[in-house]
């Protein structure tokens, strides 16, 4: 039986993440042997969580425990050697995501990214900004595979403390040292990749309003209160967030890494509320996978009310979020 191995790096807050557990759930349903690798300074608290799930290994110490090339590079490498996998499935972190397409070179294995399904040995993925799915199987072993999170159930951990691992040795030498962490955004955290709840600004929160001005100050108070209020993760379109990079005085707590629809994200959410935006099909692409679509617009001939939304409120979003902030508390 081909053996599957699972890598998961540890994570602050959590010892494992939310979707490295869909991915060990998506590996147990394959049906081959699985095995668990584990990364980062001290593997015990996730091996604890995720025993008995299959078989632990884990490159530990603190070289491991930073996020960088080499080091993951080494620990996968490592530990797909020492679990013998045919086939290798990670969780698109950006660690993963960055270190494993190498690691595969190395095997001298292939790597297939951006996979959101995977059944009985068939992966399916989208091409051309999510709008040609395929699905493909390859022969080549080790295969790596990097799946999307939110494509699936999370392993419901049962977890078993003080659970015995493997120790597996890796090269901790690197020329690169973390010196700190630079965050995108000086504010608040407003990307919720978890949240039930996208929430999506266009650039109608900066446009004159019918009294003849702009409410800039008032639009970010509304938008950063239905955020609290919510716990919802904010989007944006295009327009709005290449107005906040001119320079301009526009909403401080967006940036690019908002903006969602074909040359932005595609985020994962059940419901998603878009106001004061558009509905045009480059930013809608990007909602393919959002279950629940509302938006809030004026314009009743708006590109939502062409069957891009389930629901279209056709309102003003100043007075619609003032009274939805309102019932929020
Ligand atoms: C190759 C290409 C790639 C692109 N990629 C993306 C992408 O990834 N993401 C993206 O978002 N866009 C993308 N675009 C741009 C996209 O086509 C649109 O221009 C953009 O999404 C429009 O943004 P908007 O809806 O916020 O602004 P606008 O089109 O200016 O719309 C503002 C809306 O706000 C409404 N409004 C104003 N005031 C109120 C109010 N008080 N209450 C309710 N509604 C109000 C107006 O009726 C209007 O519909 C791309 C374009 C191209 C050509």
């Amino acid at each position: 039986m081909e053996t599957i191995l699972v890598l998961l790096h540890t994570e602050a807050g959590a010892p494992v993440g939310k979707a490295g557990l869909e991915v060990l759930e998506a590996a147990r349903g394959l049906g081959g042997d699985v095995a668990i690798g584990l990364v980062g300074a001290d593997c015990a608290a996730a091996a604890a969580s995720v025993a008995g799930a299959g078989r632990l290994l884990a490159v530990e110490g603190e070289a491991f425990a930073q996020p960088r090339y080499a080091t993951d590079a080494s620990a996968a490498e490592a530990l797909v050697k020492a679990a013998g996998a045919g086939i290798v499935l990670a969780p698109a972190t950006s660690r993963w995501a960055r270190c494993l397409p190498g690691v595969a070179q190395r095997a001298a294995g292939r790597i297939d990214t951006h996979v959101t399904g995977l059944n009985d040995g068939t992966l399916t993925r989208w091409y051309y900004r999510q709008r040609i799915e395929a699905s493909l199987r390859r022969a080549e072993r080790p295969w790596f595979l990097l799946l999307e999170a939110g494509i699936g159930p999370a392993y419901a951990a049962a977890g078993a403390a003080g659970a015995a691992y493997e120790r597996v040795t890796a090269e901790p030498g690197s020329r690169t040292e973390a010196k700190g962490v630079i965050a995108p955004q000086s504010g608040e955290q407003t990307i919720k990749p978890e949240a039930e709840l996208l929430f999506v600004a266009g650039a109608g929160w900066t446009k004159k309003q019918k009294d003849g001005a702009v409410h800039m100050d008032r639009a970010a108070e509304l938008i950063l209160g239905m955020l609290k209020g919510s716990g919802a993760s904010l989007g944006s379109s295009k327009s709005l967030v290449d107005l906040s990079g001119e320079g301009h005085a526009v909403l401080p707590f967006l940036s690019h890494l908002n903006q969602v629809g074909q040359t932005g994200s595609t985020p994962r959410h059940a419901k998603g509320l878009a106001t004061c935006c558009h509905g045009e099909e480059p930013h809608v692409v990007g909602w393919r996978f959002i279950q629940d679509r509302r938006a809030v617009n004026l314009d009743a001939n708006c590109g939502w009310a062409r069957g891009k939304a389930d629901v279209l409120y056709v309102a003003d979003a100043f007075e619609v979020m003032e009274e939805l902030n309102r019932l929020l508390g």
